[in-house]
This record gives structure tokens, sequence and C-alpha cells, in this order.
């Protein structure tokens, strides 16, 4: 890079950061001069997760923390959170690597009514501020087809059937592709599974999926244990 364009983005901050004060991603505060993205003693309270099944990767469990960010990111305007979420991925242990090796990044859709009333797709946001570290585009290459309840106000066992053949996707774009699918917050896989079964009748090679939380799987290993 040219010290002239060390200059001008420097400049392009300055005037951005004026015209925009960066808020901390989880609490929503403004940032003191020089912090990015987040207070460190909210950071803090954030928790990386384990991988959590084959093909699926997830950066955080779902606590107080990460329930914040994907909430003012969702409902509060906050859309710089996306890259903050994104700058997390190379502390998220071996996340990165796990997300890379892909043809194309596809955001999980939301219906075109529920677009309308939020005015972006969180997981689209999401899935753009990833482009730069898995090294290849986004892609819009499914359509949710059909209105859907919200799956954390269903019943975990009807999720499956609440999301059933929601999904379309479009052969031409993701025929012999290996597709990463991407949504901010995952509990039972059921909203992946299903995309995943759109992109696979459509002809994609591999599909994996990248969700920024992953909720109730520690809950699960509790249950799964204090039963023996
Ligand atoms: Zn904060």
């Amino acid at each position: 890079m040219s010290s002239n364009q060390g200059i001008f983005d420097r400049l392009k901050d300055i005037i951005l950061d004026a015209l925009y004060p960066p808020r901390c991603a989880i609490c929503d505060a403004l940032l003191p001069v020089g912090a990015r993205h987040f207070h460190a003693e909210c950071a803090a309270g954030l928790v990386f997760a384990e991988q959590y099944e084959d093909g699926g990767t997830a950066l955080l469990e779902y606590n107080a923390a990460s329930r914040d960010m994907i909430h003012n990111f969702k409902y509060g305007g906050n859309t710089p959170a996306a890259s903050a979420i994104a700058s997390l991925i190379d502390r998220g242990g071996d996340v990165a690597s796990r997300i890379t090796g892909y043809d194309m990044i596809v955001p999980v859709p939301l219906h075109a009514a529920r677009l309308r009333e939020r005015g972006f797709n969180q997981s689209e946001l999401l899935a753009r501020a990833m482009e730069p570290i898995c090294g290849v585009p986004v892609v819009a290459a499914l359509s949710r087809v059909r209105d859907t309840k919200k799956q954390s106000l269903v019943a975990r066992q009807l999720r499956r059937p609440n999301i059933a053949g929601a999904f379309v996707a479009e052969a031409g774009l993701v025929r012999a592709k290996r597709v990463l699918l991407v949504d901010d917050i995952t509990t039972t896989g059921g909203t992946f599974a299903e995309c995943e079964e759109a992109l696979r009748s459509a002809g994609a090679e591999e599909v994996g999926s990248f969700a920024v939380c992953v909720a109730g799987k520690r809950d699960a290993v509790r249950r799964t244990v204090s039963r023996q």
C-alpha cells in the first residue's frame, strides 16, 4: 500500500468515526477513542464454541454477551456489528480454517415479507463481512419460498416440520459447487439441514455450515451426563 493510500484510509476512518461514532457490538454504548468493535470487558463475556457436528462450525456459545450482540445486530440496527463479529473469527481456534476451501458463501435467506419488515438479512450482512476471510464470494443461491414461524418460537420437536420445504436452491449457481451456509444462530440445526437438502437436490457437491452462535449444546451435554 502506498503512503498516500495509507493517509487516505486513515482520513476515511476519521471521517466515518465522526459521522458514525463506533459503538460496542455487545452493549451498544459508544466506544472510547481507539477502541474497535467491543469494550474489552464486554468481549470478555463471549465464550468460543467447540465444533458441534461434521461439516458444521459455530463461533460462539449462546450466552448473555453473544445474545446481546446478535440482538443489537438484528434488531437494533447496529449493522457494523457484522464486521465486529467477523473480527472474532481469527480468535476462534480452528474456525477460520474450517470455513475456507468452499466455492461460495450462501446466506440463509429470509422470506421476502420478513426482509421488507427488517430491511436487511442479517445472515447476508454476516456473509459479506466473511468474504475476505473465506476468500470466495457471497452468492444468493437460496430462496425462502414459504414463510415460517420463527424457529425460536416453535417447540424443539416441531422445528424441522416448521421449516420443511421452505427453501429452494438455484441449480445453475450451485451445481457441483462446495457451499458454505451462513446463519446467525443455530439450535437444532434444522434450518441448516433444510438448506442443505435444497442445495444438494440442486446438485451442490459439498455443503458446510457456519453459525455465529450455537444454543443449547451445553445443556444437551449436561442432560446426557445426568441421565447416566
Ligand atoms: Zn460494551
